[in-house]
């Protein structure tokens, strides 16, 4: 059954039963905060909810979600708003459920190296306390001071060190979970070895807040990385930077390999914070970054830059040799996003096995410049992983409506390849509303049923999060 609200009952009357679940002055339906929790990063839909409530314990959300069943409700669970998908947006009279006062790490255990996090802890504020504890905690990307571990969870985050250590996935060692149906479920114990049957902690992890809420998680710690080297290197042309990532890695344990191209580097430059790693200008570049535990593991390194060059895939290149170093060199690429999100791009983010990348890449750049020369492409991402992030900036003298309507049948083509070399529509950011309308470019129809029907487990009435991943 579709989640539409009781006619019966007007927005105030619901919003005065949300008050008796909560503490005092923890709803609001100003429409600053509407527009403020209504919406994720993305631009393409306008927040429209009807209230944002703030609960602070489980039984809260408990209620929260029983209230919205009987009710019939929609909830969009709300983290830290930094989304790429419009997962978290609320644009259709739901009430937003954030999760501002569910923000602390309940429990480190130093043993087990585990953190036990409220859904509201900052991710940024996970990596401090890891740190400050000689841990690490190793999911990363540039919007980790406002993320979430719940909107995290919710998009099986990715970033900038998935080539060595995984995505959100790999560090959840257990959750609770308050289902769309009201129950509360303790899902794998934090255990390492649980032989029991189906494991639901992994059907909540990129969910997209769709099956129910997050409540608690606890998340695995790492040991610190020691030393960590980063170089960044100019390569002659796209291709010569797969030979570049196998020569590295068959040397080095690589802890990051990302790329960008000259467009998304000018950008980069033009805001003036900025070094440039160096004079020479080169089509593309890598960032590559591991641990240089000994003056051995350096010297691999250089001699492997040498033979780069050598070969002819690598113009120039630079190493840090001080954390200064490295945080300069990493904000050449952390800072991509960022910078041209005020061109209004139209992002896609996409994935194919590693061996795949120069000839996908090949073709989508072919038919989008083919189709649309006067739009701009930056072109940058994980590469290590597989992972690509297409971005087509908005030319001036287009109106957002009619931009987004022209990058909407570059979408088709694009995942029309996308298809036909077995990749997928979203890697990291999720489907939320911006891709919903694409899954079965990734998707088979039957996989989708399934999808539908695991969904009507855990939400039955469909009162949590509907319209993403699936239209309603
Ligand atoms: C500059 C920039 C760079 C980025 N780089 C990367 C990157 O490299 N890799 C990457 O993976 N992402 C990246 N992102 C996207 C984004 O930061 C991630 O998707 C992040 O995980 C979203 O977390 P959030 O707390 O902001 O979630 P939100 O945007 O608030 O929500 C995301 C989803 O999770 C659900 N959700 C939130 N809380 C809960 C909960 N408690 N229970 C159940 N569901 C919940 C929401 O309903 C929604 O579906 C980037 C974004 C920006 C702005």
């Amino acid at each position: 059954m579709n989640c539409s609200r009781v006619l019966s009952m007007t927005h105030p009357a619901l919003i005065d039963e949300l008050k008796t679940l909560v503490e005092p002055g923890k709803v609001l339906a100003d429409a600053d905060s509407l527009e403020f929790y209504g919406k994720d990063h993305t631009k393409h839909f306008a927040p429209a909810p009807m209230a944002i409530v703030f609960p602070k314990t489980t039984e809260q959300v408990q209620a929260i979600v029983r209230w919205a069943n009987e009710r019939k409700v929609a909830l969009v669970p709300s983290g830290g708003r930094t989304g790429l998908s419009a997962a978290a947006v609320a644009s259709n009279g739901e009430v937003v459920v954030a999760f501002d006062y569910m923000n602390q790490v309940l429990e480190l255990n130093l043993t087990d190296r585990t953190a036990v996090c409220q859904p509201g802890v900052v991710t940024k504020q996970l990596q401090h306390l890891a740190e400050e504890n000689g841990l690490y905690y190793p999911v990363d990307f540039a919007s980790s001071g406002s993320s979430h571990i719940g909107g995290n969870i919710g998009t099986n985050a990715g970033g900038i060190k998935v080539i060595r250590y995984g995505m959100t996935r790999n560090w959840v060692a257990g959750m609770k979970v308050v289902t769309g149906k009201g129950d509360i479920l303790e899902l794998n114990k934090d255990l390492i070895k649980n032989a029991t049957g189906y494991d639901m902690r992994q059907l909540f992890i990129g969910a997209e807040g769709t099956l129910g809420f997050v409540v608690e998680a606890t998340m695995r710690l790492d040991r610190a990385p020691k030393n960590l080297t980063a170089m960044v290197l100019g390569t002659t042309d796209f291709n010569a930077i797969m030979p570049v990532l196998h020569a590295f890695q068959s040397k080095l344990d690589l802890t990051a390999f990302e790329f960008f191209s000259d467009k998304a580097l000018a950008k980069v430059m033009a805001r003036g914070d900025v070094p440039s790693p160096f004079a020479t200008e080169c089509p593309f570049y890598a960032l590559l970054e591991f641990e240089a535990t000994t003056e051995e593991v350096a010297n691999h390194a250089l001699e492997t830059f040498e033979h780069c060059v050598e070969q002819g895939w690598v113009l120039d290149g630079v190493m840090s040799q001080s954390e200064q170093q490295l945080q300069n060199l990493w904000k050449l690429r952390e800072f991509i996003s960022e910078t041209i999100s005020h061109f209004t791009p139209y992002k896609n983010d996409i994935s194919v096995t590693v061996s795949k990348v120069p000839a996908f890449l090949a073709d989508v750049d072919a038919i989008v410049g083919q189709h649309y020369p006067d739009f701009e492409i930056v072109w940058f991402g994980h590469i290590g992983d597989g992972n690509l992030h297409l971005n087509i900036l908005k030319p001036e003298n287009l109106s957002k409506d009619e931009f987004f309507a022209k990058c909407a049948t570059v979408n088709k083509w694009v995942f029309e390849i996308v298809q036909r070399y077995n990749g997928s529509i979203s890697a990291e950011h999720g489907v939320g509303m911006t891709k919903r309308d694409y899954l079965e470019y990734s998707r088979s129809a039957v996989e989708i049923e399934y999808m539908k029907a695991v969904k009507a487990v855990f939400d039955p009435n469909g009162i949590m999060n509907p319209g993403k991943i699936f239209a309603v």
